[in-house]
């Protein structure tokens, strides 16, 4: 490479606008160029080696370097680049995929709608959930119920299920007939009572907000198995099964928002195996690919599919990438490792379990409140004083100074308010755990340092 990190920072700043990025801070900041990648690390162009606890954006779940992905792409390019799926042809990836997707998904699943991304799967489902009510005869079925602090994506719709303020703040969102309940959050809504109890009291809020709609006026409820950006909120085991309860007490669809939690990340194939419930309709997207090339889809349950294939008439939606020959090429070669080696069993019975210890011993620290995961997800709650939870002042914005020095450190942690959040690849073994729960460590101390220092304690 023969230019400088200051050229590539400079021509970054000049004209590449960032996704959720505050656009002027940056340009002052500059930002990090990631070069290369291998197994679990990253490097930047000065050369400094990272650990990389997110997988990217949730989605490297194989890791970095499987030249089996890369074959499978350059393979289906110099066959075929690209063809359409839209006026009665098909490409053989997108076929086999279909066929495969059928296979490790639960069995209510035969059939996929393809899309490029997770936030298009999810303007697909709330187009397939109208339409299916509308072919039913019940055309007002048209509310789709979510929750607060919820992503789904940042398409119009897809930012509307979300239930971030921050994006219904900006660009008139949500768009209509989309309306939000409480999330399962113990912190947030539930200290003081039983986790389980709370848990159920949650999945009510579903009920409650069904009953004042009116159940003959609602579609479908979306939500994530854990929620992701949220800040890997892990409901409590007794949420989703109530859940299910009410939607089939009142016929509605329930949809599962798969996108991270797809593909092995909590330690099932899918997240809905992990706790418990049978959806309707599940989006993936992310873990699908490993994250090497953009795709995304929406598996449709047989109660659907019957109906839009035997009475539905032309489905007036698509995308131009649907069923993307190379993009399903390399879901392909992805799905064969991930069985091949066995990553889905080498989340839950191995590196899951030793996550889970490895956060149980970071507990002892005297920034941690609450430590948790679920498979290879997990998050820690930076609070003030351990035994009553208390959170610190907003302004000290304790999330981001860890994550400063997380990024100091080697080491890539996100930040979510003042939960601190991983999801490594799946590969990651038990050595590179402790690897990365030693560099964890290290942040946290370094943040101990400062909050005392500064008097935010
Ligand atoms: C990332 C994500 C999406 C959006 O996927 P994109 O590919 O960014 O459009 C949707 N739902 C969940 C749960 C996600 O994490």
């Amino acid at each position: 490479m023969t230019r400088t990190t200051a050229s590539w920072q400079a021509a970054d700043s000049a004209h590449f606008l960032h996704p959720f990025t505050d656009f002027q801070s940056l340009a002052k900041k500059g930002s990090r160029i990631i070069t290369k990648a291998d197994n679990i690390y990253l490097w930047d162009s000065d050369g400094h080696k990272i650990l990389d606890a997110m997988s990217g954006l949730w989605c490297v779940n194989v890791g970095y370097g499987q030249q089996a992905l890369v074959d499978a792409a350059a393979k289906q390019m110099t066959e075929l680049p690209f063809y359409n799926a839209f006026f009665q042809t098909a490409t053989t990836p997108a076929i086999e995929l279909a066929e495969v997707l059928a296979e490790v998904t639960p069995p209510q699943f035969n059939h996929v709608f393809f899309s490029g991304s997770g936030s298009e799967g999810n303007d697909t489902v709330v187009r397939m959930v109208r339409r299916y009510w509308d072919v039913l005869g019940q055309p007002q079925r048209q509310v789709i119920i979510s929750r607060h602090n919820a992503y789904h994506g940042s398409t119009m719709a897809g930012a509307s299920l979300g239930g971030m303020s921050g994006m219904h703040a900006q660009g008139g969102l949500p768009i209509p007939n989309i309306t939000h309940i409480d999330q399962p959050y113990w912190v947030e809504h539930g200290q003081g009572m039983d986790k389980e109890a709370f848990g159920l009291k949650a999945a009510r809020w579903l009920e409650e907000r069904i009953l004042a709609i009116g159940a003959d006026k609602v579609a479908a409820f979306i939500g994530e198995p854990v929620q992701g950006a949220g800040g890997v909120i892990i409901p409590p085991a007794s949420y989703w099964p109530e859940i299910q309860r009410i939607c089939d007490r009142y016929d509605i669809l329930l949809v599962s928002d798969e996108v991270i939690c797809g593909f092995g990340r909590t330690g099932h194939w899918f997240g809905c195996e992990t706790f418990g419930f049978k959806p309707d309709l599940m989006t993936f997207a992310k873990g699908v690919t490993s994250g090497y090339v953009p795709l995304g889809g929406v598996m449709v349950g047989d109660r659907i599919a019957k109906v839009l294939i035997e009475q539905g008439g032309e489905f007036e939606h698509g995308y131009t990438y649907s069923g993307h020959p190379v993009a399903c090429a390399v879901a392909l070669a992805n799905i064969k490792l991930i069985r091949e080696q066995h990553l889905v069993e080498h989340v839950h019975d191995d590196v899951g379990p030793y996550l889970a210890q490895a956060f149980e011993a970071l507990s002892d620290h005297p920034l941690v409140g609450i430590a948790e995961t679920c498979g290879l997800m997990g998050a820690l709650l930076l609070v003030k004083d351990k035994a009553k939870l208390t959170p610190f002042d907003a302004e000290v914005g304790i999330g981001m100074v860890c994550r400063g020095h997380c990024f100091a450190n080697g080491l890539i942690m996100r930040a979510v308010g003042p939960r601190m959040i991983i999801a490594p690849p799946l590969v990651i073994t038990r050595a590179q755990i402790d690897e990365m729960t030693a560099l964890i460590r290290r942040c946290l101390d370094l943040t101990l340092a400062d909050a005392r220092r500064e008097g935010w304690l």
